[in-house]
């Protein structure tokens, strides 16, 4: 019988949370819904030195403002809590004690100058990587190496002392990977880790293998960087007898920098001058803010999409999935194994098809904000008749009221290489009788104004086609934008008139 679908995201509480981990996240939240499991929040806090304050809840409020529920978790609650590892600390020493009992760990007592002249030794000896294990713990000072009446004197004396996995000599250390297939190491090729601290903490190995184990884990998703300790856990779950219940691996590709060299970091969004983070992320130390997707006006929906898009692939050339498609086609065994590069680009290009999709209403809804704080009165059928001449144009939701000023202003100022270029020989004369014409007009549309301007232009002896651009010119400052006559026909009679009346003034009769 299959074990229950448990999953947890669990980072460790150092700083903001990177887009990789947000992708972990989304990755463990896809397998979980689709397979009716849980998805748990487990904060990884051992590492007491690097401590962030804010990064816990910057993390959980991420995954939220993503879609992303947790069934159990640290600001949740659940079965088989607490959540957060530093509650759990009186736990993990017995666990430690146990692999000391049955002979996979062993106390040891050197202090930083001794490791450091180990080091110094093994490099003076030509050794590639000088490490604490079983050649050179014989000459540490430890419990396999001391007299057993030491070891006692020394921990009955208070003395200081880690407690170390003892790794094997020698042993074929198999991990089977979900992405990878199987990745066999040779034990002689790992160290003997520290599993608990001298500060009466244990380490991120054995915390996070204890807690898989109690929390009843099934599958654990996370980076690759995280692949090389993998065989350490196998032989930790060995050592303490629970094979049966050793979670199946999954360790997903890096997120590359955008041109594909080396890893993503948050310096290649500052380069493009793009957020990074899911949220506005302040620095407790120096009080500094970085904008956050959420605050530039990113959506969710676009920015999941863009993640779930690397490093996976649905296996056919579809793009655009909502979290419940992405949770119906998701599978780890279309995870790739190379790294994924994070295109800034692609995700705008993502937003862009979001934004587009939104009823037009609803993305009125959320600009009106923008044009309030212009100053202007709200007018809701109108703001929402811009959004349909404008969407097509945006990228952000941010990006509204800075591209739609015309329509609530008339412009002041006239594109001067346009004007340059159009406004001259017979251009002010049609303008002239564009206006007089118009003013005439007893029905105001896009088609009857432009049915008009066809008139006037036909009379004239003029090709509509190249006044169009003047007449644009004229009407909102620019070059370029929206189906002309639509903004004419929403903009109205007299504010059209007073536009082509102003233009004709600024930038001349003939
Ligand atoms: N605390 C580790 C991290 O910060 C968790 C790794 C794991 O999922 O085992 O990424």
């Amino acid at each position: 019988m299959s074990k229950p679908v448990r999953v947890r995201f669990a980072p460790s509480p150092t700083g903001p949370l990177h887009p990789g981990g947000v992708r972990t996240a989304l990755f463990n939240y896809l397998l979980a819904r689709q397979l009716g499991g849980t998805f748990i929040l487990r904060i990884e806090d051992t590492d007491q030195t690097r401590f962030v304050p804010g990064a816990e809840q910057f993390i959980i409020e991420s995954l939220e403002w993503c879609g992303m529920q947790f069934d159990e978790g640290v600001h949740v609650g659940g079965p088989y809590g607490p959540y957060r590892q530093s509650e759990r600390k009186p736990m993990y020493r017995a666990y430690a004690d146990q692999l000391i009992e049955n002979g996979h760990a062993y106390y040891a007592f050197d202090t930083e100058q001794e490791l450091e002249e180990m080091r110094e030794r093994l490099k003076k000896a030509n050794v590639a990587s000088p490490q604490y294990n079983s050649i050179t713990r014989v000459n540490m000072k430890n419990s396999l190496s001391l007299p057993a009446d030491e070891v006692q004197r020394r921990l009955d004396a208070g003395d200081e002392f880690v407690i170390r996995f003892k790794m094997p000599r020698n042993e074929e250390v198999r991990v089977k990977d979900i992405i990878r297939g199987w990745v066999v190491v040779n034990s002689s090729q790992l160290d003997d880790k520290v599993l608990f601290k001298s500060d009466g903490m244990p380490t991120y190995h054995l915390a996070n293998v204890v807690d898989d184990y109690l929390m009843k884990i099934s599958h654990v998703i996370r980076g690759e960087e995280w692949l090389p300790s993998t065989p350490l856990h196998v032989l930790l779950y060995q050592a303490f007898g629970w094979e049966e219940a050793m979670p199946e691996f999954a360790h997903l590709p890096l997120l590359l920098k955008p041109d594909g060299d080396g890893k993503l970091s948050k310096r290649d969004g500052d380069r493009l001058g793009l957020p990074f983070y899911a949220i506005n992320w302040t620095n407790p130390e120096t009080g500094e803010t970085t904008l956050g997707y959420r605050e530039t006006g990113y959506f969710p929906e676009a920015y999941i999409n863009f993640l779930s898009l690397l490093g996976w692939n649905p296996g056919d050339n579809r793009e655009i999935f909502s979290l419940d498609e992405l949770v119906q086609a998701f599978s780890l065994e279309r995870v790739n194994k190379h790294g994924a590069r994070y295109d800034f680009g692609k995700l705008n290009w993502f937003n862009q098809q979001y934004l587009r999709s939104k009823p037009h209403a609803e993305l009125a809804e959320m600009v009106a904000p923008q044009v309030a704080a212009a100053g202007h009165a709200i007018d809701m059928a109108f703001i929402t008749e811009v959004c349909r001449l404008m969407n097509e144009r945006m990228t952000l939701v941010s990006d509204f009221y800075k591209i739609s000023t015309y329509f609530f202003v008339a412009p002041t100022k006239f594109e001067e290489e346009v004007a340059a270029k159009r406004w001259k020989d017979a251009v002010p004369g049609f303008v002239t009788g564009l206006k007089t014409a118009f003013e005439g007009l007893s029905t105001w549309d896009a088609s009857s104004t432009e049915a008009c301007f066809n008139e006037t232009a036909a009379a004239m002896e003029l090709k509509p086609g190249q006044l169009m651009q003047a007449y644009r010119l004229a009407v909102s400052g620019q070059g370029a934008g929206p189906a002309i006559f639509e903004l004419t026909a929403l903009l109205g009679k007299d504010e059209i008139v007073a536009r082509l009346a102003y233009a004709l003034t600024t930038l001349g009769k003939a």
